[in-house]
């Protein structure tokens, strides 16, 4: 059997995370998205290859005692992890043995139309839900959904397990070029979005070798999509690596006017501020004319 259990891995983020894989045999998804950077596979609706629960605690409960600094474990899959079947009783079994470390969720979103799924999600710590379109047609063709699933249970859900969830709700967009960058779909997301008021947004681009033929979007286009979204939503660029500085000096009344636009998280100053403009912005922090907010673990430097 593959490793269930990977990591530790460091993030600026949470910390070190140690990694479940619910699936660590193969691909098992709902979804076949073109970007996926695991290998084509066709869809399913459930696993049929399935780690009992204790074979999943007991790798858990081996790397909690040799790794003693863990600050987040995070469950996954080769695939999604929400199709596991016993996610609720894994998850109270987890949260029984991990002590003050908090609990994450990277999931795709398709189940969370299901009471059982947004029950078992609701006893994590955080909760990262991708949703990369606004309609069926593209839930099709970029996310090649498996049969019965549509975009407005997947948006009801969302709706529905926020409304039982007070922790953080992160939400993930993936951008592929000419396929979910245009501007119907953007808006259609950003309506939603505001009504579904989440944590965060995560907007990200393909990073990593894809699935199929796709192209990313450059920083400059992620950018321009992101100006499409409300400013009410704290909306942070995930990709980096096509990003490279383009540092540039503002000043004050510009930095001022920058981020009564969109407030800028700590990875967009290091992208967009010069050295000089970081101290002139330090100065603004100091004497309150802007301030450092956090959402879902992110600094966001706004307007007060
Ligand atoms: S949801 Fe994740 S694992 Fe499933 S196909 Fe999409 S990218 Fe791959």
């Amino acid at each position: 059997m593959s490793s269930i259990i990977f990591g530790p891995l460091l993030s600026r983020r949470f910390g070190k995370s140690l990694g479940i894989d619910l699936s660590p045999n193969k691909k098992q998804c709902n979804f076949d998205c073109l970007y996926c950077e695991l290998k084509p596979a066709k869809t399913v609706d459930k696993y049929d290859d399935i780690i009992p629960i204790e074979t999943i605690i007991n790798a858990v409960e081996d790397a909690l005692a040799e790794h003693k600094d863990i600050d987040v474990i995070t469950i996954t899959a080769n695939g999604e992890p929400t199709l596991y079947p016993y996610l609720g009783k894994l998850i109270n079994r987890i949260n029984s043995i991990k002590g003050d470390i908090k609990t994450l969720i990277l999931s795709n979103g398709s189940t969370i139309g299901d009471l059982n799924v947004r029950e078992a999600l609701a006893k994590l710590d955080m909760v990262k839900l991708s949703l990369d379109c606004a309609t069926d047609k593209c839930l099709k063709k970029l996310d090649r959904a498996h049969d019965g699933l549509n975009i407005a249970d997947i948006m009801q859900g969302m709706l529905d397990f926020k409304a039982i969830y007070d922790k953080p709700l992160i939400i993930e967009v993936l951008l592929v070029k000419s396929i979910n960058d245009d501007v119907k779909n953007i808006e259609a997301l950003n309506d939603f979005l505001i009504k579904l008021k989440p944590t965060r947004v995560d907007i990200g681009t393909i990073d990593r070798p894809p699935a199929y033929k796709v192209e990313a979007l450059n920083y400059d286009e992620l950018k321009g999509v992101v100006s499409l979204f409300d400013p009410s939503l704290p909306v942070y660029i995930v990709s980096r690596k096509t990003a490279g500085k383009r540092v540039q000096k503002y000043t004050n009344d510009e930095i001022l006017q920058t981020l009564s636009n969109r407030p800028l998280s700590s990875d967009d100053i290091e992208i967009l501020f010069d050295e000089d403009t970081k101290n002139r912005l330090k100065d603004l922090l100091n004497s309150d004319k802007i301030k450092i907010k956090s959402y879902g673990g992110i600094d966001f430097y706004k307007l007060p």
